[in-house]
């Protein structure tokens, strides 16, 4: 909290005024390091799609391509390089949003079932492409939850893409159940895991785990920050645990709706 006034009122509160000043240096620190990342990443993703896009669409347009196979490998690259180039926007965009703070949820009762299903669809060929397994354990009749549908459809996906990029095998589960406050979304993977000291700063915008990994995996640094702030913008929070080399969960705990009727709609439809 870079806003925090402190007030001295003994020497003993001087030990402590120097270490919050060192404490606030070191983060000044290390948000100017992973802002510059962020700008050298942002350049060189952007540039790789559309060196893509631009040499594939010119092979077309000079007829250099004479198979029909050829064509529509080309094609097919011309549209994935889009769809990342998509992503990318979206994600400047709505973290430019967030720093202003002007997003606005449209709030509608969640089948976040339903939601899940939709996301865990969405990534079954990144899974399938990797040999990962993509194992979903939804319960079924968890009451529906209040939220805005986009923002939670684009946190599932968000986590369940790091899932498979962060994993070289295994198997992703996706975890849906309820207790008495809230309704549970636990998010595992076997995968390369995150270092204990690095897990304070995952959420933090830009941030990437080590330089060379982000590069191998590509991604933006941009994906749990925008989790973070989402689930929280709805009321409710995100935790994760991970142990290196083993696999990592992010568990997002949505609460139940008091009242109004929330809770009754989804035992009605079963
Ligand atoms: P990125 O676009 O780099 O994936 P994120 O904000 O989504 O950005 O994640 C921040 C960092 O946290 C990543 O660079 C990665 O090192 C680490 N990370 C996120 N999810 C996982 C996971 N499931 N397993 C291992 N590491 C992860």
């Amino acid at each position: 909290n870079l806003g925090t006034r402190l007030t001295v009122k003994s020497r003993d509160e001087i030990g402590a005024l120097g270490r919050a000043i060192n404490d606030l240096a070191a983060r000044l620190q290390r948000y100017r390091d992973s802002r510059q990342a962020f700008f050298s990443t942002i350049s060189h993703e952007l540039r790789t799609p559309v060196t893509y896009l631009k040499g594939y669409a010119k092979a077309l347009n000079d007829g250099l391509v004479d198979s029909d196979n050829e064509r529509k490998q080309y094609l097919s690259i011309i549209y994935q390089e889009s769809i990342r180039l998509e992503h990318l926007i979206r994600d400047l965009f709505d973290l430019s949003k967030m720093e202003e703070g002007q997003i606005k949820l449209d709030i509608e009762l969640l089948d976040l079932k339903e939601l899940m299903e939709t996301a865990l669809q969405k990534v079954k060929l990144k899974a399938e492409e990797k040999k990962i397994r993509v194992q979903a354990e939804l319960t079924d009749g968890v009451p529906l939850v209040s939220g805005d549908r986009k923002r939670t459809e684009q946190i599932l996906l968000n986590l369940l893409e790091n899932a498979i990029r962060y994993s070289e095998r295994g198997m992703v589960v996706a975890r849906l159940a309820s207790d008495k406050q809230n309704v549970v979304i636990a998010i595992s993977d076997n995968g390369i895991g995150i270092p204990k000291e690095e897990l304070p700063y995952i959420f933090e915008r830009f941030y990437r785990v080590e330089k060379s990994r982000a590069r191998e995996y590509g991604g933006t640094g941009l994906g749990l920050s925008i989790v973070k702030k989402y689930i929280e913008l709805q009321g409710g929070t995100v935790k994760v645990e991970s142990q290196l080399g083993a696999g990592t969960t992010f568990t997002l705990l949505f609460p139940r709706g008091k009242g109004q009727g929330k809770d009754e709609r989804s035992y009605e439809k079963k």
